[in-house]
């Protein structure tokens, strides 16, 4: 039996597991994937002890994603991003993948929006923005990133080539010249506020969040009410799961059914 895994602090309501469980169950694999809480302190030894025990892959849930990226060797696309959120354990050694990255831009894909020469805003600067950030400059988008923290923008801004870093207060201005509008702050996760003034959304928009709780965000709502597309953080949380099981199996991943395991546990 193979045997796969989340491993962070804390995991025990990770959506990775019914996902993963239904897609190995799905293509008749058999395969275990467990939830590992690692102590903190001790992150180096749990992955060393993970690839000694023979297990053959994990995804990577915060805090350790940076801890994962300095442990495993990051495939060529992902070394800039500085965070891995996929180990696969292979004979030659752990390599690291960021499928939040190229997860996102398969759920793009996957709703048919196109980011080759979009006008993008991402709204953030920590992780997941990086991760967008990257992603959407790979896809040949012009990337704008606006954060709370202006500082932190400007900073991720001079990583990403061709990006340009803003304050928050410039948002209406960047979303009136937008194709598409990525919230990658946590506002909103458990809460009914948005980070966009519902005034600034207008109908040419792409509004992608990715907070996933709850799935519906005021963000999307503002979206939505103005005739804007929108993309749900659930596509972001699939899509880095169907790039991890591809990566791990060698095998196309059975999308409808991780799609229902996961929104069935939302
Ligand atoms: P993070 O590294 O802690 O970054 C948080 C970001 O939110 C920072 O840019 C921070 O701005 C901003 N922020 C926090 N409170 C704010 C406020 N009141 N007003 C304006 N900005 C505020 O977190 P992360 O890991 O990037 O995660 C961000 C969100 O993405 C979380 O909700 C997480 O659940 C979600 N996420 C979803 C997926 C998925 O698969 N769908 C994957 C990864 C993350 P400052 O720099 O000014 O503090």
């Amino acid at each position: 039996m193979d045997v796969y895994g989340i491993i962070g602090n804390p995991v025990e309501h990770s959506l990775s597991p019914p996902m993963h469980e239904a897609a190995f169950r799905e293509r008749g694999i058999d395969a275990k994937y467990v939830t590992f809480e690692a102590d903190p302190d001790r992150i180096e030894e749990a992955f060393r002890g993970a690839e000694a025990l023979g297990i053959d892959g994990l995804t990577v849930t915060l805090p350790f994603k940076h801890d994962a990226f300095e442990f495993a060797e990051p495939d060529e696309q992902i070394r800039r991003v500085g965070a891995v959120n996929t180990i696969d354990f292979t004979e030659s050694g752990p390599v690291g993948y960021n499928t939040d990255m190229t997860g996102t831009l398969r759920a793009f894909e996957h709703h048919d929006v196109a980011l080759e020469g979009a006008r993008t805003v991402v709204v953030g600067a920590g992780g997941a923005a990086r991760a967008l950030a990257f992603g959407f400059e790979d896809a040949g988008a012009d990337v704008q990133i606006a954060n709370r923290t202006a500082s932190k923008a400007h900073d991720l801004a001079d990583e990403v080539p061709g990006a340009t870093g803003h304050e928050l207060e410039d948002l209406p201005d960047l979303m009136a010249d937008a194709d598409v509008v990525a919230n990658a702050t946590s506002v909103g996760l458990e809460s009914d506020e948005s980070v966009a003034p519902a005034d600034a959304w207008h109908g040419d928009l792409v509004a992608f969040d990715a907070v996933y709780k709850p799935l519906e965000t005021r963000f999307l709502k503002d979206a939505a009410a103005a005739g804007a597309q929108t993309i749900d953080g659930a596509w972001m949380l699939l899509f880095q799961g169907v790039d991890a099981f591809e990566t791990w199996t060698g095998e196309d991943a059975p999308v409808e059914t991780m799609n229902e395991a996961l929104r069935s546990h939302l």
